[in-house]
C-alpha cells in the first residue's frame, strides 16, 4: 500500500459510492480508497509504513529457535454476508486457523482484494470493519495488502486472498502423516454449522433456531491444547469438504483406517434436519470454527478435559479411533447400529462455501 496521507477534494461516499475502475488504476482516487477505507479501519504501524512490503520483526520464542509456517487461503464466499459472519471476517479466521493447524502462533496477515466495478462501498466499508475486528480480537495484524479492480460482470462483488505467517517451536510437528493405530479422533465441537448457514441464507430458508456459522479463530484453543503437553499428532480444520474430508485426508496421509462412532459426533439439531431438507450429509458440510485433533490414546482423556475448559470447544468429544487398515477407509458406525464407509464428496455440491 502507498503512502496517502494526504487531502482529497471530496471525501469517499462510502453510503451511496460505488467501486469504479479508477480505484484500481493506481492514482489518486486508488489512494483515496485505500487511505479512507482499509487504513481507516486497518491501521497499524506496519501498515503504516507506506512502502512496497512490511518490515517486520523476526519472531522470537523466548530465545528459542523457531521456525516459519506461512499458509494462503482465497474466499469467495457466497453470499458475502451471512449469520455468524461475513467475507471479511471469514477471510482472517480461515488463514489464522491454518497456521495455528500446524501449532503455529499466528503473527501477521497479508490481505488483498479483487473488487468488481460497481461493488458498493458500504458493503466495502462494512467488510473492512469486519475485517479489523476480527483482526484486532485475535491480535493477528493486517501487515500489508494490495487492492484490484475488475470489470462489471468479470468479478462477484469481492474476493479476498488473506496470507498468514506464524512462529512454530523447533521440536514441534504436527502433520497428517503421524496418525498411528490406536490413536483416538477429538473433535472441538458441533459440525455442519458455517455450511449450513450459507446454504440456508442462498436457499432464503429460515428456521424455528437460527443457523448461524461457527466461523472463529482457534488459535488460542490450539495454544491451551498444545501447553498441555498431549502427545497430539495432527490438528486440522474441518473446512470445504467436511469432516469426512479432514478425516479421509489423514487416513490416507498416515496409511491408516479410521473407526467413527456416529452417536459421538456432535451436531445441533437444527442443522441435522436442515441438512436433511437440503439432502446434505452433515459429514461433508464445511465448518470454520471447529478442529480435529488426532492423540495418543494415554493423553486422550486428560486432552479432551482441556479443550471442554475453553469457550471455543466445550462440546468436545472423542468420536472415533485409528485402526490399521491397509485401505485406508474412515468407517462410521451408526446411530442404527449399522456400519457405512465415510467417503470424500464427490463433484461439488456446496460451491462457494467459504
Ligand atoms: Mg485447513
Amino acid at each position: 500500500m502507498t503512502n496517502i496521507r494526504r487531502a482529497y477534494p471530496r471525501p469517499l461516499d462510502s453510503m451511496q459510492g460505488r467501486v469504479d475502475m479508477s480505484h484500481g488504476a493506481g492514482g489518486r482516487a486508488m489512494a483515496q480508497l485505500i487511505a479512507e477505507l482499509f487504513l481507516r479501519h486497518l491501521g497499524n504501524d506496519y501498515l503504516g509504513q507506506g512502502n512496497d512490503g512490511a518490515v517486520l520483526p523476526a519472531p522470537t520464542l523466548g530465545g528459542l529457535p523457531g521456525r516459519l509456517v506461512m499458509s494462503t487461503d482465497c474466499h469467495v464466499v457466497s453470499p458475502l454476508f451471512f449469520p455468524g459472519g461475513d467475507i471479511g471476517s471469514l477471510s482472517v479466521h480461515g488463514t489464522i486457523n491454518d497456521v495455528a493447524m500446524m501449532g503455529a502462533v499466528p503473527l501477521y496477515l497479508a490481505a488483498g482484494f479483487i473488487l468488481e466495478e460497481g461493488f458498493a462501498l458500504s458493503d466495502l466499508e462494512r467488510i473492512i470493519v469486519s475485517i479489523a475486528q476480527a483482526s484486532r480480537a485475535a491480535m493477528v495484524p493486517i501487515v500489508t495488502g494490495d487492492t484490484k479492480v475488475v470489470e462489471r460482470g468479470k468479478g462477484d462483488g469481492i474476493f479476498i486472498t488473506t496470507t498468514g505467517v506464524g512462529v512454530l517451536p523447533e521440536g514441534l510437528d504436527l502433520g497428517g502423516a503421524r496418525a498411528r493405530a490406536g490413536d483416538l479422533v477429538l473433535l472441538s465441537g458441533s459440525i455442519g454449522d458455517h455450511g449450513v448457514a450459507i446454504m440456508s441464507k442462498r436457499e432464503n430458508l429460515s428456521f424455528n433456531a437460527p443457523i448461524v456459522s461457527d466461523s472463529a479463530a482457534l488459535h488460542g484453543l490450539v495454544a491451551t491444547m498444545l501447553a498441555t503437553r498431549a502427545d497430539i499428532r495432527c490438528l486440522r480444520d474441518p473446512t470445504r469438504g467436511g469432516l469426512a474430508a479432514t478425516l479421509n485426508e489423514i487416513a490416507s496421509q498416515s496409511g491408516v483406517g479410521m473407526m467413527l462412532q456416529e452417536q459421538a459426533i456432535p451436531i445441533r439439531p437444527e442443522v441435522a434436519a436442515a441438512c436433511e431438507l437440503l439432502g446434505l450429509d452433515p459429514l461433508n458440510v464445511a465448518n470454520e470454527g471447529k478442529l480435529v485433533a488426532i492423540c495418543a490414546e494415554a493423553d486422550a482423556p486428560g486432552l479432551l478435559a482441556v479443550m471442554r475448559s475453553h469457550p471455543l470447544a466445550t462440546e468436545a468429544a472423542v468420536i472415533g479411533k485409528v485402526l490399521t487398515d491397509d485401505h485406508h477407509f474412515v468407517q462410521l458406525n451408526t446411530a442404527f447400529g449399522g456400519r457405512r464407509i465415510v467417503d470424500w464428496l464427490a463433484g461439488d455440491q456446496l460451491p462457494r462455501i467459504c
